[in-house]
């Protein structure tokens, strides 16, 4: 805790003044074109990645960047995508899954579940990343698998997506673009999903 207040500290003093007009205009709104829906792993920091500032991203996380289909318990997942569809009209929707993802470990590995029950639970909304497998075999390495059931369930999240009328209606009047993505902690590269490919290809050649 002593760092985050340090790191506050020196926010104030040395961050902030420098960027006083943006924040000054800041604080009147926010127009994000964007809005990125990730896991809440620690080690993926979306500004830097992207190189945003803020006011430019509206960003949702939880533990596997799930979007519950339409009519399903959704927390605040769902008001959240709702919100910045319908209200600040966002151009693009990212949704951004990641290697090393320890839902999709879990996913892997059911059994370490033991006492986790809200996981348990949560894994529902992963699971039809199974069905979206296609071309891993069993006795691919583990990494392979993982980066192929984090990639599917990238793809079943945009598919739960169109289960929200309001996010077909935007898709199909042309206001809303959706976008899969998978980031690789070591490379720091982004692949995003390439659907007349019908595969994951690199975001910058
Ligand atoms: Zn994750």
């Amino acid at each position: 805790m002593k760092r985050l207040i340090e790191g506050h500290r020196r926010f104030l003093t040395e961050a902030f003044p420098t960027r006083r007009d943006q924040f000054h205009l800041l604080a009147e709104g926010q127009a994000p074109e964007t809005l990125f829906v990730t896991c809440a792993d620690s080690r993926i920091v979306p500004d830097l990645i992207l190189q945003t500032q803020p006011g430019d991203l509206f960003i949702c996380r939880n533990a596997g960047n799930v979007i519950p289909r339409a009519g399903e318990p959704a927390g605040g997942v769902s008001a959240t995508i709702e919100y910045a569809v319908q209200v600040l009209r966002v151009r693009h929707l990212i949704v951004c899954g990641h290697s090393d993802c320890g839902v999709i470990r879990a996913l892997m590995n059911p059994e370490r579940l033991e006492g986790l029950d809200s996981v348990k639970d949560w894994l529902q909304h992963v699971e039809p990343a199974w069905r979206y497998l296609g071309g891993v075999e069993s006795q691919d390495s583990e990494l392979t698998r993982h980066q192929a059931l984090t990639q599917a369930n990238v793809l079943v999240q945009m598919d739960n997506l169109k289960s929200h009328g309001y996010i077909h209606a935007a898709t199909a009047e042309g206001r809303l673009r959706v976008h899969g993505w998978y980031y690789d902690i070591l490379s720091g590269r982004i692949e995003c999903f390439d659907e007349q490919a019908g595969k994951f290809v690199p975001l910058v050649g």
